[in-house]
């Protein structure tokens, strides 16, 4: 595939850059390794779009933008294909993301009709001074390959409802569903240059896009570390900032917990997308008291868990590519040098479909200790670490000592005990006794070095606005 610039695929100027399946290694398309020639053409292009679509009337932009999301169901079985081609998830669960996305387009859509601007009364006759909010200006959304279109339109649709207008650029293993998805917006009525996507790697289009004088905002998702470089470089330039960034999820289980619940939300919730999920529950603290029951009833519930091979069913795919495979080896080996428990996984699976992939188990490290990368690390992969704590103060310090605060889960059935572990935990996000899917209505983000910034909801569409404020006056009649 093409870059998708200005309403029309156009060629890059660089090299072709492979797409791969990872479930076998096959080839499944190539994109454009763009360069900073192209970032200028694709930003140009957004920014001429902009002049027209920041006067589309609101109500307008709102009929537009539910029309977008009702293409995305009608086209999700396609675009998932091409999701689950690239990404090696299975297909139901990518055709569930574009699903799912799409409701974001309509929510957002629904907090552009509620925007409003205020006047001040604290002004002297003759004068007024009116507070109103402007679209910030042309966007550059950069995403990870997780979860390329929800990430995507955790930002596309906030920006698209409050005026700005995109370029995108997706991760270079997964660049073919956001190109697809550019292609059918357009279709559906979008106007050319509102929403660009253009491919190559982080450190070449992706910086180019970063350090280019024009855009006013960079909304990014993906590891702390880029994160920092585009925090830096953005800062050349003044743009406005949104980070969604890497996150080490703590659980804490306590003696008093419903174990079983606590067992299947983290058999779930750790696993889930092969563990390459941000907020993924990626270490566990268990009051010693239960330590042993608990690991007696999550285990089964791990193992339950089945891989899909190449060309076949299974609930977890393959990790990406070989650098998050290697990561899940390296913990795995880690822990195990240092003396944990390896209660299941812990091997790369072998024979027919599995050997050209880059498949590993679900493994439970048991016995953690905090020296063990996979009690430090984010893993992005299906790695999970579980350490015996003394009681819930000290798995709360434990939980805390961290660089990452993107989310935190707590499991007891003592209401007050909840509270104060859900108030004390260093997180975006919490969640108490079961770990339900977040909500597109409510803030999601991270403290700490997790991000910057808040998406989603309202909250989500404000940082798209810039405020101005107006001091108009006027000659009082007589
Ligand atoms: P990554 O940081 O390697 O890449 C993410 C995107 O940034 C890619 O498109 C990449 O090309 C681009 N990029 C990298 N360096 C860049 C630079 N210097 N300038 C501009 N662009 C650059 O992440 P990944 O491996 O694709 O995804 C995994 C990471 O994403 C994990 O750390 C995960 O926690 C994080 N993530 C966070 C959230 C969240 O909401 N907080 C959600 C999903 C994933």
């Amino acid at each position: 595939m093409d870059m998708f610039i200005d309403g029309a695929w156009t060629p890059g100027h660089g090299a072709p850059m492979e797409v791969r399946n990872p479930r076998d290694g096959s080839l499944v398309d190539d994109v454009p390794m763009g360069t900073p020639a192209d970032a200028d053409t694709a930003i140009r292009s957004a920014a001429r779009a902009m002049e027209h679509w920041r006067q589309v009337p609101m109500a307008d932009r709102v009929a537009l933008q539910k029309k977008l999301a009702q293409a995305m169901r009608d086209n999700a079985d396609r675009i998932g294909q091409l999701l689950h081609l690239e990404l090696g998830r299975p297909h139901a669960a990518c055709v569930g993301e574009i699903a799912r996305s799409a409701d974001l387009l309509d929510i957002y859509a629904e907090e552009g009709l509620r925007l409003s601007a205020t006047m001040s009364l604290g002004s002297a006759p003759g004068e007024r001074t009116v507070v109103t909010r402007e679209p910030v200006g042309v966007v550059v959304a950069i995403t990870p390959f997780n979860y390329p279109i929800t990430l995507l339109m955790f930002k596309l649709g906030a920006a698209l409802i409050a005026g700005c207008t995109v370029v995108a650029k997706p991760a270079e293993d997964t660049p073919l569903s956001t190109l697809a998805l550019a292609e059918l917006f357009h279709a559906t009525g979008l106007p050319a240059g509102c929403f660009n996507v253009v491919t190559g790697t982080g450190r070449g289009i992706g910086a180019a896009l970063v350090d280019h004088p024009v855009p006013r905002k960079v909304a990014f998702t993906g590891g702390t570390a880029a994160g920092r470089a585009i925090a830096a470089a953005a800062t050349g330039t003044m743009k406005r900032l949104t980070l969604e960034l890497g996150g080490h999820s703590p659980a804490l289980v306590c003696a008093d917990a419903d174990l079983d619940q606590a067992a299947a939300a983290i058999a779930r919730h750790g696993f889930a997308n092969t563990g390459q999920f941000c907020y993924r529950v990626n270490r566990v603290y268990v009051e010693q008291a239960v330590y042993e029951d608990f690991l007696a009833r999550l285990t089964p519930l791990v193992q339950k868990l089945t891989l899909a091979p190449a060309g076949g069913e299974g609930d977890l795919g393959p990790l990406v590519n070989a650098r998050i495979l290697a990561n899940s080896i390296a913990q795995t080996e880690d822990a195990r040098a240092k003396g944990a428990r390896i209660l299941t996984g812990g091997d790369k699976p072998l024979g027919a479909g599995f050997d050209a992939g880059h498949y590993w188990p679900p493994t439970l490290i048991a016995d953690a200790t905090e020296d063990m990368a996979v009690m430090q690390e984010e893993t992005f992969g299906p790695v999970l670490g579980i350490s015996p704590v003394a009681d819930w103060r000290d798995g709360l310090a434990k939980s805390n000592a961290s660089i990452y605060g993107l989310a935190a889960f707590a499991f007891t059935a003592g209401l007050a005990k909840g509270l104060a572990i859900c108030e004390g935990l260093e997180a975006g996000s919490v969640w108490l006794n079961d770990i339900q899917r977040s909500s597109h209505y409510v803030p999601f983000g991270g403290m700490k070095q997790s991000g910057l910034g808040r998406e989603k909801g309202h909250y989500g569409v404000e940082s798209y606005l810039e405020y101005k404020t107006m001091y108009l006056s006027y000659e009082v009649p007589a």
